[in-house]
């Protein structure tokens, strides 16, 4: 179990998977043979599989114990979960993510907090699972924090992942829809970033003048931080989304800011700092 620390806050990366996922030229359409081979040498083996030219990326959960509170940021694929996105997380039936809570010391239960930085179907699926053929929350004792602008783009857009993930949760009586830059304390707090979706959020976590922010799919690949205009084909609003990966890497670089990826493969943490082009990802040693 990975762990680490800001000042008197705990985080786990609690990972559900971690293999390799579609071409990264297919992920990214700027990504050709010839606009990648500066980065092959530090992409492969980690990020890029160099055999196949797939990515390879985590699904990931942060849990983060605070003083006060168990803070789940963001929820995986989850089990059963229908999507016609990418076939292998369609109907997933694996006990690995629930393993690796447990192993976290963590039962569902525990949790005060749920936070979504968005409501793609691989970062909302533990919202909730399926027992006796119902969808129940799988926090029962948690406050879903749903951020205002996300809800409301994801419900006018309606599909099986909102009836599957947010919806059972609001008709529980557990979701609260909350302003795109609401505070729980002064430890963790949202910051709107729209542009992969209308209404992404980071999530931040400070303590003991330390800080870190959980930057949700603002980046897929640690080549976008070379290349900050590569959009994936997941970004809903390609300018904004652009706009905003390139807002966060110029606030970040060269600080003490831990950046916790959703995606960017184990150990998915690290700092910003400047690149040959652009940016650089230095991964967390600890
Ligand atoms: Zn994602």
């Amino acid at each position: 179990m990975e762990t680490f620390r800001i000042g008197e806050i705990d985080v786990a990366r609690i990972i559900e998977s971690e293999g390799t996922f579609l071409h990264i030229n297919r992920m990214f359409p700027d990504a050709t043979e010839q606009a990648l081979r500066p980065y092959r040498h530090w992409l492969e083996p980690g990020a890029l599989c160099p055999k196949t030219g797939k990515m390879i990326l985590p699904v990931q959960s942060y849990l983060v114990r605070t003083p006060h509170h168990r803070i789940l940021i963001d929820a995986c694929v989850g089990n059963h979960k229908s999507t016609d996105f990418f076939k292998p997380w369609h109907n997933l039936q694996s006990m690995a993510w629930m393993n690796n809570l447990a192993a976290a010391g963590m039962r569902p239960e525990d949790i005060d907090y749920v936070l979504c930085t968005h409501l793609h179907f691989d970062h909302s699926g533990w919202n909730t699972r399926l027992i006796d053929g119902q969808w129940m929350p799988t926090f029962a004792n948690a406050r879903y924090l749903f951020a205002r602008q996300e809800y409301t783009r994801a419900e006018n857009r309606g599909g099986v992942s909102f009836e599957e993930n947010v919806v059972p949760v609001m008709e529980a009586g557990l979701g609260i829809i909350v302003d795109d830059d609401h505070a729980i304390d002064d430890h963790v707090w949202l910051e709107p970033t729209f542009g992969h979706t209308a209404g992404h959020v980071v999530i931040h976590l400070a303590s003991q003048g330390q800080h870190a922010v959980m930057i949700g799919d603002i980046m897929h690949s640690p080549v976008q931080c070379e290349e900050p205009d590569w959009h994936s084909i997941a970004d809903d609003d390609i300018d904004a989304a652009r706009a905003t990966r390139k807002r966060i890497l110029d606030r970040y670089c060269e600080t003490k800011t831990r950046v916790m990826t959703a995606h960017f493969p184990s150990p998915s943490t690290g700092f910003l700092i400047p690149g040959n082009k652009a940016f650089r990802f230095d991964y967390a040693k600890n």
